[in-house]
């Protein structure tokens, strides 16, 4: 599933390829992804002589901004932009976005759990905590509504009404590196931990859009590329592995929490 990370990294590719461009067309082929295309708006937004104007990201979701609105995009667990390079139409490619100078952007989406939805319409995936910034964090994992919350860390990390877009891998990797245990309740965790989970989040986070995201199933970037996070991921998918902090013996170990692995060093990862 394509998390902050990846998200980011269409972004920034989309913005580098496309922003300015002049749209001549915009093409559905099929009637819904998650939601139904909302064609007649979509048309509009993306008609033609319009400019695609720039994209940004909130929470995981992309916001594609042209000259007459915007479209919020989530990825879901599959989607992925790609650029058109034949006049076929490849597999599970739902969308296709021309622009005057001859280019093309295809949205590709084999599990189609992603949605296109104009942007008025959006509230529920958002939130106000975003997890690049230290000093949003802190105020948040500071305040007493979180201190004193009885849910696991994990599961406030994965809570998409809290923090947006942090998602399965980063949150693995957050707790392992602020050397927290994912089975402590929140109003268990210490001061000085919740400041150290703050400081990590925007580290690894950064670290991965560095990277190119971490690409564990079918994540490709725009062009093409897999991601290269997966590679120094501490925790994530190493159960029964050796834990990579220097002087720990400990083993990974992996747990299910709501129906999502959890992988952690019950050695230095106790408190
Ligand atoms: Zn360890």
């Amino acid at each position: 599933m394509p998390e902050l990370p990846e998200v980011q990294n269409f972004v920034n590719a989309l913005n580098k390829s496309y922003a300015g461009l002049k749209i001549k067309e915009i093409q559905f082929h099929r009637e819904n992804l998650r939601y139904p295309f909302q064609k007649k708006e979509l048309f509009k937004i993306f008609s033609q002589g319009n400019f695609f104007q720039r994209c940004y990201r909130e929470g995981k979701q992309m916001v594609l901004e042209t000259s007459q609105g915007s479209v919020h995009v989530s990825l879901g667990m599959s989607g992925s932009f790609k650029p058109i390079l034949s006049k076929s139409l490849e597999k599970h490619q739902h969308v296709s976005l021309y622009f005057e100078n001859g280019e093309g952007l295809a949205y590709v989406d084999p599990r189609r759990f992603g949605f296109w939805i104009i942007k008025q319409e959006i509230d529920s995936e958002t939130s106000s905590c975003d997890p690049l910034n230290k000093n949003e964090l802190e105020i948040l994992f500071l305040s007493e509504e979180v201190m004193q919350k009885r849910v696991t860390v994990k599961d406030l990390l994965m809570d998409q009404k809290i923090i947006g877009g942090i998602g399965n891998i980063y949150a693995v990797e957050a707790l392992f590196h602020a050397k927290i245990s994912p089975l402590k309740l929140c109003y268990e965790v210490s001061l000085q931990k919740w400041k150290d989970l703050a400081q990590v989040i925007p580290q690894i986070l950064e670290q991965a859009i560095h990277l190119g995201g971490s690409s564990i199933s079918t994540y490709r970037s725009l062009n093409g590329n897999k991601g290269s996070f997966q590679d120094v991921h501490q925790v994530y998918g190493r159960e029964s592995q050796a834990c990579l902090k220097n002087d720990c013996k400990g083993t990974i170990k992996r747990i299910v929490q709501k129906g999502r692995s959890t992988w952690f060093c019950s050695l230095c990862q106790k408190n």
